[in-house]
């Protein structure tokens, strides 16, 4: 394990900020050159490491309890039982050819505890999660894959302290990955705690060492699972500072195993974004091309949108921008259009919507897209929406749909709005960006409108490209000439207020166009697509029309059935969220999830690589 020492026998020579090097208060005295500065000192972050004897410093340890206080954290009498027996230390090195330094660096213990699959007290090798020098987490493995954790533990990666100081960092999906790495030599390598389930929590908690690593390098399992969850980590990090390994084998334990390692490491590649590129980085892309076609378009999957989907759709790292008449429902079709593609593809959304406050009664808009019900009364024969309806659409938007407001009600600058966008897509691995209005943002000062415009819609468009993200833009148009018949001209790209430029430089845009209901009561919604960047997205200059339902705020695709569909049904979340409770033989009480045969599991096996 790790030493853990004071911050105050850190030779600091007086500075306070910044990052320093200086001597090792643990090692220094014993070393041949009693001057090297191996100890790399962060003042922001407030952590120290030795690059010699591997011992860590935090300054602000006591506030660091604070912050876990949310959490319930194991007995911190881990030393007490750091002896590891011979059958275990021998299975590991036999069958996971992990060496026992390896065992010991990492703090494993072995350790009788209750698991809930087998309802009994059984032998575990257990993974101990430390910060610092707090024991955060325990997980518990019994020799035939059964898991469990400690109940109520901060959720955190694995071994988040080989990382501190460091300026690369691997990400594996297991704690037998980290421990292989570790083997191998590579020790800054920290694991996703709960298999390919991703979630915002171990994130947050996870920040403040994650945030100064300059590049990634994502090592997840060579599986479906491990590969969604390779586009997640890149997503949340930026794929601008990430590299990926697939391993020949199923994951880095795999190929410690089978000795592919090295060559495996060798050939990490970059995710396709900017920069300089050789063909070998794109080969595989090339293939996938050969064999698989053109790339999938996002549509949405709801019936009502067939037709509509013939004409037009998007793709991840473009720009759409959205015009129309005011009130003629540009705002309305792209929040029903995005909440669907939040559920078919199980994206997050957030939303720049400064137009729509209060943010609640906005929210409410929302739930009735999502439930397909009046939120204030019954309508149409349907009842308006109840608690329950309410607390389903929480529990679904809340870890998907985030809101960003101006700060103290002021006028943002782009900067400041992308600034907040790119923390939302670390913190919450955010895919689409919604901003509503183009004018809601302040242009920046200094050049002509013109220019500045320019400006702004090249950033957006390189946001939406380096980031691999959906960005969806609501921009007024200017004031619209009548036909002769009285009817507005439905805006085109050029006519958005401004520059002939949100023509020029976005990827895709459409404009919404309202015809009201005349004395028949026929009123329909007219979409238009204006422009898609590729061809196979669609065919510019195609309608399609859409009844709008005034009752939920929905548009339905004209002459398709109206589905009562409610988004927030069905595959509710996939992590693994612990909700029955259980009392062991040693009164602690253990979360479980109940699976459909009656069995108790707390994570899915197949994620884990033990
Ligand atoms: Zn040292």
């Amino acid at each position: 394990m790790v030493k853990i020492f004071d911050w105050d026998k850190i030779e600091t020579k007086n500075r306070h900020s910044g990052t320093m090097k200086t001597t090792c208060p643990e090692c220094s005295h014993t070393r041949k050159n009693k001057k090297d500065p191996c100890l790399y000192v962060n003042f922001t972050s407030g952590v120290a490491k030795c690059f010699h004897c591997e011992s860590l410093s935090f300054r602000d340890s006591e506030s660091k309890i604070d912050e876990v206080k949310e959490y319930t954290l194991p007995s911190q009498t881990w030393t007490n039982y750091t002896n590891l027996s011979e059958n275990l230390v021998k299975w590991v090195e036999d069958e996971r050819r992990i060496k026992q330094f390896a065992l010991k660096d990492l703090g494993i213990t072995e350790e009788k505890y209750y698991q809930p699959k087998k309802q009994k007290e059984v032998n575990n090798i257990v993974f101990n999660y430390f910060e610092g020098d707090k024991l955060v987490n325990k997980k518990y493995r019994t020799a035939d894959k059964c898991f469990t954790q400690s109940t109520g533990g901060k959720p955190i990666f694995y071994n988040i302290n080989s990382i501190i100081g460091e300026t690369e960092c691997y990400i594996v999906e297991g704690e037998f990955d980290v421990l292989a790495l570790h083997s191998y030599g590579i020790k800054n390598v920290i694991s996703v705690p709960n298999g390919a389930n991703d979630n915002d929590d171990y994130w947050k908690n996870s920040d403040i060492y994650i945030k100064d690593i300059e590049k990634f390098i994502i090592a997840v399992d060579n599986d479906t699972k491990g590969n969604e969850l390779k586009e997640r980590i890149a997503q949340r990090l930026g794929r601008y500072r990430c590299e990926f390994i697939e391993w020949t084998d199923k994951d880095a334990n795999g190929a410690l195993i089978s000795g592919e390692i090295e060559n495996d490491i060798k050939n990490r590649k970059r995710f396709p974004v900017s920069g300089t590129w050789q063909i070998k980085d794109i080969e595989s892309d090339i293939f996938d091309l050969y064999h698989n076609g053109l790339p999938e378009t996002i549509k949405p999957k709801h019936p009502t949108f067939a037709k509509f989907n013939e004409m037009y759709s998007v793709m991840r790292g473009q720009l759409t921008i959205g015009t129309g008449i005011p009130s003629h429902g540009k705002s309305n079709f792209t929040e029903w259009y995005a909440l669907n593609l939040v559920k078919d593809y199980n994206m997050k959304m957030s939303m720049f919507t400064p137009e729509h406050s209060p943010m609640s009664l906005h929210q409410t808009t929302l739930i009735q897209k999502a439930i397909g019900r009046n939120f204030w009364s019954d309508r149409g024969g349907k009842p308006r929406i109840n608690e329950a309806d309410i607390n389903r659409y929480v529990r679904w938007a809340n870890e998907r749909i985030y809101t960003t407001l101006p700060e103290k009600g002021e006028v943002p600058t782009w900067d400041w709005l992308l600034d907040k966008f790119k923390e939302q897509m670390f913190a919450f691995g955010v895919d689409i960006f919604l901003i509503d209005a183009f004018n809601k943002v302040l242009l920046p000062r200094g050049v002509n409108k013109i220019d500045a415009i320019n400006e702004v819609l090249t950033k957006l468009t390189s946001f939406a490209q380096v980031n691999n993200v959906v960005v969806f833009l609501i921009a007024h148009p200017t004031k619209m000439k009548k036909d002769d018949a009285g009817v507005y001209n439905t805006p085109s790209l050029y006519d958005v207020s401004g520059s002939a430029d949100f023509r020029n430089q976005t990827h895709n845009g459409f404009a919404i166009h309202r015809y009201f209901e005349d004395e028949n009561g026929s009123g329909y919604t007219k979409f238009i697509n204006l422009k898609t960047k590729f061809q196979f997205q669609g065919n510019i200059g195609a309608e399609s029309s859409f009844n709008y339902d005034v009752d939920n705020s929905r548009y339905y695709g004209h002459d398709c059935p109206r589905h009562d569909i409610d988004l927030t049904l069905e595959d509710i979340g996939d992590t693994i969220q612990p909700n029955l409770e259980f009392e062991s033989s040693a009164k602690e009480i253990i979360h479980q999830k109940k699976i459909d045969n009656g069995d108790y599991d707390i994570i899915e096996d197949d994620d884990l690589p033990f």
